[in-house]
């Protein structure tokens, strides 16, 4: 390859960073391709018109391999730090309960800093030219080829990418994701209940965590997220988001023993592909070509740290290829 090789990474998730950054540090210049409005992914935070911040996808993160030890301790204490829940305990199993600062995606954004990241651009599908791969976007094709294509969009997103691979799409099938609702609670008092986490406070909800407990939160405010339970996402998953809305509120306000309690604000999301109830067991997939790679946490299991060690196994095999 006489130029330097044109490498498009779909999605500025964990795992997409992860590769990208690692292609830069090789001295390549990824372009990675977003369809949100922001980097992060499914580490998110919604923030509010009256300055409320929930953290509505993943709740906290740890670092157990060597790699994303390495890579969250270059992210310094201004963008990470170690959350111990008021009446936890749980945090010392498995190291400590990682959060990033101000939001959970605040170690993404430092770690994108000079990147070629373009928001709010979605890849619609991947087609084989002879001199590469030309990616769609909302009805425009781009001009650029791509030698490499990385998609590291949730399994099922990457199988709707990928029709043009038959090992892709059997491979992908084996990847099982649960969805997931999430709902978004300020009150005006705090609750009675003491610890600032609940697992399985209710046979609805799977979690149920102060956010403003969180390190880098504002205390002033009373805000908790509820996860509501992967069997209980699945069988409502179509259902009216006023009626989900109502539905978590109330059992999250008799989790909290807070029934008669005023709502400052109260919101649902829903994770169409949250968590992976069945991974790959692989850091990563490659095409018959051997150009398009799929990584991200469907790889390797359901934590932002798999996600991590996926995008960067990916990348690293892209470094090691005579290019
Ligand atoms: C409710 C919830 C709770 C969780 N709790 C935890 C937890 O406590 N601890 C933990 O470690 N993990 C948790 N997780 C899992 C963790 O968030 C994920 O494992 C990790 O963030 C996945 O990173 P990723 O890069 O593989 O995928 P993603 O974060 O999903 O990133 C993929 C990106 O690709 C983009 N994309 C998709 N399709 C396209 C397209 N066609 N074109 C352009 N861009 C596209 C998406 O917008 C997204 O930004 C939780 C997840 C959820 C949803």
């Amino acid at each position: 390859m006489e130029h330097l090789p044109r490498i498009a990474v779909i999605g500025a998730g964990m795992a997409g960073i992860a590769c990208a950054r690692h292609l830069q540090t090789l001295g390549l210049r990824p372009i990675v391709f977003e369809k949100s409005r922001g980097i992060g992914g499914r580490l998110a935070t919604r923030r509010t018109a009256s300055s409320l911040s929930f953290d509505h996808g993943a709740q906290y993160f740890t670092a157990k391999s060597a790699e994303f030890r390495t890579f969250i301790d270059a992210c310094g204490p201004e963008t990470i730090s170690a959350w111990r829940p008021r009446g936890g305990g749980e945090h010392a199993l498995g190291g400590d309960w990682l959060v990033s600062l101000p939001g959970m995606n605040g170690f993404l954004k430092q770690a994108a800093e000079g990147l070629d990241v373009r928001t709010e651009t979605t890849v619609r599908s991947i087609e084989r030219f002879k001199d590469g791969w030309r990616l769609d976007f909302d009805g425009s094709a781009g001009d650029d080829l791509f030698d490499f294509v990385i998609v590291t969009a949730p399994a099922p997103q990457a199988t709707a990418l990928t029709p043009f691979s038959p090992h892709l799409q059997k491979s992908l099938a084996s990847i099982r994701m649960a969805p997931c609702w999430a709902l978004m609670l300020a009150l005006k008092t705090s609750p009675e209940i003491g610890p600032d986490v609940l697992r399985q406070p209710s046979p609805d909800i799977a979690w149920l965590a102060r956010n403003s407990g969180k390190p880098g939160r504002s205390c002033a405010d009373e805000t908790w997220v509820a996860h509501a339970d992967p069997a209980w996402s699945q069988d409502n998953l179509e259902l009216e988001k006023d009626a989900v809305l109502l539905h978590l509120v109330t059992a999250a306000l008799a989790c909290l023993g807070s029934e008669g309690s005023e709502v400052m604000y109260s919101d649902v999301h829903r994770w169409r592909f949250a968590k992976v109830e069945q991974p790959l067991g692989e850091p990563f997939l490659r095409d018959e070509t051997g150009t398009v790679f799929v990584c991200g946490d469907g790889c390797l299991g359901p934590r932002v740290e798999s996600a991590y060690l996926s995008g960067l196994a990916a990348a690293a095999v892209i470094g090691r290829l005579e290019l």
